[in-house]
């Protein structure tokens, strides 16, 4: 028997480049450890940008006391219960329910759990929900506020569906043939011609098929990067491109900025408008339907704050691509809802991978969709930075994910590079306490 004891909260941050809505983004971690009576303890975070994170850590500091002191096979024989109870603080439900900071709060120390839970057993993540009976996988979700959507009778019914062919997936796992992955190292805005040639070669060469490049800042600078990323991967050797808007456009100038792009022949827009509107994405979706070039597909989901907006934007038909994020939904049992969502829509789910920490959840995640709930491959984004400060890092070998076989859920970060990347950190051991950070710190708020 494992007890919970205790936590602590870190506050880690690394210093980062941008995009079309974050100028300065210091990719961080709000990040949470908890202790047990054991030899095992349970590590989690939540990714965000900066300043943002010390108030993550804050709410990580009022959601861990609600399992202090309880049993660990305690929380996790009825999961779908103990989410339930985790969400049902009155007074920091205020907040959310369910969404904004207390909802990265609590992604961060779920997701602590299943680590903790996970080393216990010896497994890594996805391999305990792969070896779960179907009942025993929706025993782990909350399943209110979305049986109108799904019930847990149609969830089993899609688990059994596909359960025929599990042991194989499992053995493809292994191989790690279960995940491929796409890049967007050449995606930033803001590089240098040759320098997105460069990339763009370098990741044909490494035999990856998809390549997403951000978009939303100048019409006519896309238009040229767009080309020369084509004139790279061409259109017609099975490579797909996708471009990603973070947010930038409000409806009508989505709509009219992607006609400009279709000749380019995207497979989608990501985060076209704000992740809120749902009828927004949907109409997107459908004025991009015929273009002159063909249909550019609708994809969000990284700032989707729960399974009952990724819910309603499945039933608004708004998406192509499903792209839940591991930690600002509530941790792993509120993905396996929304990946039980997209299955019954038939939409791909490709998570949200850019940022600190995320493919080291999302390639469980990923594995779990491909093995557990639909026996589809999909794709997932794979950002080559920051990995240097995890255990056990995850990477990529021959356009695949390197299926993770150590126990956990893989973000548990070196010892050093929590105190090296602390903020506000300690005189002499902090990255944040030397004269190179004055540089961030002191600079503009908004670019
Ligand atoms: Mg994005």
């Amino acid at each position: 028997m494992v007890k919970i004891t205790g936590f602590t909260t870190r506050d880690v941050r690394f210093p980062t480049g941008s995009d079309a809505m974050n100028a300065a983004g210091d990719y961080s971690a709000a990040y949470c450890i908890i202790n047990t009576d054991s030899e095992f303890n349970g590590h989690g975070m939540t990714f965000t940008i900066g300043r943002g994170n010390d108030i993550v850590c804050s709410a990580i500091s009022l959601v861990t006391p609600l399992v202090v002191g309880k049993d660990l096979d305690e929380l996790t024989a009825d999961w779908g219960k103990t989410w339930r109870y985790l969400v049902s603080d009155s007074q920091l439900r205020w907040i959310g329910p369910e969404k904004g900071v207390i909802h990265l709060a609590l992604g961060a120390v779920v997701n602590a759990l299943w680590d903790l839970w996970a080393k216990t057993l010896g497994k890594p993540v996805w391999r305990i929900v792969a070896d779960m009976t179907p009942e025993e996988f929706v025993r782990c979700i909350d399943f209110r506020y979305i049986t109108d959507a799904i019930t847990p009778e149609e969830a089993l019914d899609l688990l059994k569906k596909v359960e025929g062919g599990k042991q194989d997936r499992i053995r493809e796992a292994e191989a790690s043939k279960a995940v491929p992955a796409y890049t967007t190292s050449a995606g930033w805005l803001g590089y240098p011609e040759d320098k997105l040639k460069r990339l763009l070669k370098e990741s044909v060469e490494a035999g990856y098929k998809h390549f997403k490049l951000k978009v939303g800042g100048n019409l006519e600078d896309d238009k040229k990067r767009l080309r020369i990323a084509r004139d790279a991967i061409g259109y017609d050797k099975g490579n797909i491109l996708m471009v990603d808007a973070n947010q930038i456009w409000s409806v009508p100038e989505a709509i009219e900025w992607m006609n400009e792009l279709a000749e380019f022949k995207p497979w989608f827009i990501e985060e076209p408008t704000s992740p809120d509107d749902i009828l927004g994405h949907a109409a997107i979706k459908k004025a991009l339907q015929n273009t002159p070039h063909g249909t550019i597909g609708v994809a969000t989901g990284e700032m989707c704050q729960n399974r009952v907006i990724f819910k309603q934007l499945l039933q608004a038909g708004a998406l192509t691509v499903l792209q839940a994020d591991a930690c600002r939904v509530g941790g792993v049992n509120e993905v396996l809802a929304i990946l039980l969502l997209a299955a019954k829509f038939g939409v791909p789910v490709v998570p949200h991978s850019g940022g600190v920490g995320l493919p080291e959840y999302t390639q469980h995640l990923s594995t779990i969709d491909y093995v557990v709930v639909t026996g589809k491959k999909s794709v997932l984004e794979y950002v080559d930075s920051l990995h240097e400060h995890f255990l056990h890092p995850s990477s990529v070998k021959d356009g695949y994910y390197v299926t993770p076989l150590e126990a956990g859920y893989s973000v548990e970060m070196k010892p050093e590079s929590l105190d090296a990347f602390a903020y506000p950190g300690e005189e002499g051991k902090s990255w944040w306490r030397s004269d190179a950070a004055k540089t961030i710190l002191e600079g503009p708020r908004v670019i």
